[in-house]
C-alpha cells in the first residue's frame, strides 16, 4: 500500500519544507487536518488538553505528552526523581485542565547505554511519588533502547461527568478571564539553573549559588497539577466556560482560548499575579516582570473563564485572580498596560512595547 510503485526518485531536498517553517502548532494543524473520526463515542478529538470519549454514564479523558532530553529537560541540573515527578504531573495537569479526575497512566521510556539502572530507578521513584500524591494508577508502558539520550512518554486517562467537562472553546464575550496561583516563577527558576550551569561549565569546582531562589527552583523542578481546583469549583457552584493549563506562556494560552472560543480578549497587565520575589528577581535580570508570566510557561496553573454573573462567587477566593475578560472577536486580543496603553497580545508576550 505504501510502496513507491512509479519508482519515482524522492523529491529533491530543495522542494521539501523545513519543520521550522511551520512551527509546532502549524505542523500539528497540517498533520491532523485530514483526520476523520469513525466513532460516535469520540466526543472531542484533537484540539483540547485531552480527548473526550463517551463511556456511558461518564466520559473518559485521554492525553499524552512527550519529554525529550535536551529539548524539555537538561540532566545537568534536573535530578532524575524530579524529572519523573514532573513527567507525571504535566500529564495530570492536562486532565485538571478538562475539569476531570486523573485515573490511570502509562509510561514509556527510551534510554541510551549512558544511563544506569539506578538512574532509571530514581526516575520511577519520582513517577510513583506523583502517582501516590494524585492517586493515579500506573498501568503499563513500553521500554526501549535509544541511540542517544532519554525520552519519556506518558499517557494519562481521567474521568468526569459529561456535563462537567470544560473545553477550550466555551468562552463568550464578557466572560471573566481568571488564573489560579501565581505565574512566572518557574521561568525564573529555569534562568537561575541555567546561570549556575554556565558558571559550573566554566569552573567545575564552583558550588552552585541557589540559596534565596527556593520558590522559583521548586516551581521549575517540582511543579504541581491543580487537581484541587475541580473541588473548589464544585464547592463554589461554578462551572468555568473554558479552561486550559499554563504549560507555555500565559499569552499563548490566552490566545488558544480566544482561538477555540472565537473571541477577543482584554488582559490587564497589572492584574497578572506574580510572586514578589520573582518580580524582584526579574528586575535584577533586567526582564519586565510580566514577561516572565506572559512568555515563561511551565507554571502548570489553570487559566479559565467564568460568566460575569459568577464574579461575586470568585472575587474573594484566595489563589484565584481575575486578570481580564473576553471580548467580541472583532475587538482583537489586547493587553492593557498600567499606563493605559493597549498592546496586541502575541504568543511571545506582546507587540508594540519594544
Ligand atoms: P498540550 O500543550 O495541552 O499538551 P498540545 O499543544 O501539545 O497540547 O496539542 C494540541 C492538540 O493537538 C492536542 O489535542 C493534542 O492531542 C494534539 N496533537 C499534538 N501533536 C499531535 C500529533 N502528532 N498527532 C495528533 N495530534 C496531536
Ligand atoms: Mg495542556
Amino acid at each position: 500500500m505504501f510502496e513507491n510503485k512509479d519508482n519515482k526518485p524522492p523529491a529533491k531536498t530543495s522542494q521539501l519544507t523545513a519543520l521550522s517553517e511551520l512551527g509546532e502548532f502549524g505542523l500539528i494543524d497540517r498533520l491532523t487536518s485530514p483526520v476523520k473520526l469513525y466513532h460516535p463515542e469520540t466526543l472531542k478529538g484533537i484540539g483540547d488538553d485531552a480527548a473526550v470519549i463517551d463511556a456511558g454514564d461518564h466520559v473518559l479523558l485521554l492525553s499524552t505528552d512527550l519529554l525529550v532530553e535536551g529539548i524539555h529537560f537538561d540532566l545537568t541540573y534536573v535530578p532524575f526523581r524530579h524529572l519523573g515527578y514532573k513527567a507525571a504531573v504535566v500529564n495530570i495537569s492536562d486532565i485538571a485542565a478538562m475539569n476531570g479526575i486523573p485515573k490511570q497512566m502509562t509510561v514509556s521510556i527510551a534510554a541510551s547505554s549512558r544511563f544506569s539502572v539506578e538512574a532509571l530507578d530514581e526516575l520511577y521513584s519520582g513517577i510513583l511519588i506523583a502517582c501516590e500524591k494524585y492517586k493515579v494508577d500506573l498501568v503499563g508502558g513500553d521500554t526501549s533502547a535509544s541511540t542517544k539520550g532519554l525520552v519519556i512518554s506518558v499517557t494519562i486517562t481521567g474521568t468526569a461527568l459529561r456535563e462537567e467537562v470544560v473545553y477550550r472553546s466555551g468562552a463568550r464575550p464578557g466572560d471573566l478571564l481568571c488564573v489560579t496561583g501565581d505565574l512566572g516563577s518557574a521561568y525564573m527558576g529555569l534562568l537561575v539553573l541555567e546561570r549556575e550551569k554556565k558558571v559550573f561549565q566554566v569552573n567545575p569546582g564552583m558550588q552552585p549559588e541557589l540559596t534565596g531562589y527556593d520558590y522559583q527552583i521548586g516551581r521549575q523542578l517540582k511543579p504541581e497539577a491543580r487537581t484541587d481546583i475541580r473541588n473548589l469549583f464544585l464547592g463554589l457552584g461554578i462551572k468555568p466556560t473554558s479552561m486550559i493549563d499554563i504549560s507555555d506562556g500565559l499569552a499563548s494560552e490566552i490566545l488558544h482560548l480566544c482561538k477555540h472560543s472565537d473571541t477577543g480578549c482584554k488582559l490587564f497587565e497589572e492584574k497578572i499575579p506574580i510572586d514578589a520575589g520573582t518580580r524582584e528577581m526579574a528586575l535584577e535580570y533586567k526582564i519586565i516582570p510580566s514577561l516572565t508570566a506572559l512568555s515563561g510557561g511551565e507554571d502548570y496553573e489553570l487559566l479559565f473563564t467564568v460568566q460575569q454573573a459568577d464574579y461575586e462567587k470568585i472575587k474573594e477566593v484566595n489563589g484565584i485572580t481575575v486578570i481580564g475578560h473576553m471580548t467580541d472577536r472583532s475587538h482583537g486580543k489586547f493587553m492593557i498596560t498600567p499606563d493605559g496603553k493597549q498592546v496586541a497580545l502575541t504568543a511571545q508576550g506582546w507587540d508594540g512595547l519594544k
